[in-house]
């Protein structure tokens, strides 16, 4: 395996903590939680896309790369962070960021975008990113510039590593506070790349426990047809004989709620209940509903006081800032 010889830049503050949660499994009545904070990767607010951009943007420096251009939507919190990460490596970057109104307000992740100075690009639907990434990188070329195009999310086999490392790092930790989980909870989405690293990651460290994707768009099927190919095909890039079959990536898809970024009681729930009792702040879009997902299997006795648990948490917290107001409303309408 050829983890410890690829191309990486130093961008993340780790190891992140690794924080136990008891408040939280009191009042759930559950297992030990504990909770990896990869919302404090320390990158202009940080989450999980900095662990991805230490291999992504070594590979565009080691290729020459001037300037970065990668797309997401205009509250994509990848696309602030590789903002960040092409400023710590010296180079330009470049956000094809679709968005349902010409004008999109200047709040959360996009303020953090303009404020690190990239430049934008707005696209009407996600079918126009991938044509307009490869319009800008010709622009690029032609004026004797070097482009490298980083995919949606980050989830390609280079980005993918850093969550394979992240495993080895996790591990560590677990080790050294003698811990033998038996779970551990991290969102799971259509670009894939945090599960699908964490998984392979699991398989090549001999890992015990099990890893938990609790999807926040897509169905069971749509989710894992995305992240067992990317789990596989780092396997190869890093040149490991491990390989997953359809049963090793474990999907929940009962938490997506009304949709992409919709929030759903549960996910308000959760969010209410992990800041009252441990003051650690989730996302509306992905945590929230990933720990709605991991309180619904404690609920239904999947996970009992003698089980131990990590929750990834993958940052997010921009998008607490977007539609503040609403935000708020509809979690006092939850109660507590
Ligand atoms: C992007 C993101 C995810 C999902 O990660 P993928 O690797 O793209 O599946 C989860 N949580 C947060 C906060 C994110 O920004």
């Amino acid at each position: 395996m050829r983890l410890a010889s690829l191309p990486r830049i130093r961008l993340a503050h780790l190891p992140t903590p690794l924080e136990e949660a008891p408040f939280l499994s009191a009042a759930l009545g559950g297992p030990r939680i504990f909770i990896k904070r990869d919302d404090c990767t320390g990158l202009a607010l940080g989450g999980n896309k900095t662990r991805k951009l230490e291999y992504l943007i070594a590979d565009a420096q080691s290729k020459g790369a001037s300037v970065v251009i990668t797309c997401g939507s205009d509250r994509s919190n990848h696309c602030r962070q590789t903002a960040a990460a092409a400023r710590v490596a010296g180079m330009k970057c470049v956000l094809v960021l679709n968005s349902t109104t010409a004008e999109p307000a200047i709040q959360g992740n996009l303020l953090l975008d303009r404020m690190l100075g990239a430049q934008i690009r707005f696209v009407g639907s996600e079918a126009e990113r991938d044509p307009m990434m490869e319009q800008v990188a010709s622009e690029y070329r032609e004026q004797g510039g070097e482009p490298y195009i980083i995919a949606n999310g980050g989830s390609d086999p280079i980005g993918t590593a850093g969550y394979v490392a992240a495993i080895f790092e996790l591990m560590e930790q677990l080790d050294d506070l003698g811990l033998e989980p038996s779970h551990l909870y991290t969102t799971s989405s259509l670009s894939g790349g945090t599960h699908a690293g964490l998984a392979i990651g699991a398989a090549i460290a001999g890992a015990t426990f099990h890893v938990q994707g609790i999807a926040i768009e897509g169905s069971e099927d749509e989710v894992r047809a995305v992240v067992l190919p990317l789990a596989n095909a780092t396997a190869h890039y890093l040149e490991s004989d491990a390989v997953l079959t359809p049963h090793d990536i474990r999907i929940d898809a009962n938490y997506v709620g009304p949709g992409y970024a919709m929030n759903s009681d549960a996910s308000l729930d959760a969010m209410n209940t992990v800041a009252r009792t441990q003051a650690i702040l989730l996302d509306p879009v992905y945590t929230a509903k990933t720990m709605a997902g991991l309180i619904g299997h404690i609920k239904a006795g999947q996970l009992g006081p003698a089980d131990i648990v990590v929750f990834l948490h993958s940052g997010g917290s921009p998008a607490l800032f977007s539609e503040g107001a609403a935000l708020l409303a509809a979690l006092e309408a939850r109660g507590i």
